[in-house]
């Protein structure tokens, strides 16, 4: 038996499913630290202010409250940077201000 081959044709887990679990790993090992690249959910003034990922680049972890999720951020808009501080960790539904990791594309 061709155990790849069989693999191939009769996949254990969806395509949709490793992406998930792949995603839930990638959460547990992890952590913020300054100078990683992240997204902050800013919004769109072209686009009635729907909500955007721009990258930002973490200057801060722990702060306010030394909750390790919660970090300030240098975010790179498109027409000039912000700062924002005590931005939460949101990777499920991903409301304005809050931080999350970059998607896989
Ligand atoms: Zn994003």
């Amino acid at each position: 038996m061709n155990f790849g081959e069989t693999l191939r044709t009769h996949p254990i887990l969806s395509e949709e499913e490793v992406q998930a679990v792949r995603s839930e790993v990638e959460k547990l090992v992890q952590h913020p630290a300054v100078g990683r690249i992240v997204h902050f959910v800013g919004e769109d003034p072209e686009r009635e202010y729907a909500p955007v990922c721009r990258a930002a680049i973490i200057t801060e972890v722990g702060a306010p409250l030394g909750d390790e999720e919660c970090v300030a951020l240098a975010v790179l808009n498109r027409t000039g940077m912000s700062f924002e501080l005590g931005c939460a960790h949101d990777e499920d539904s991903k409301v304005r201000d809050t931080w999350h990791w970059p998607e896989r594309v």
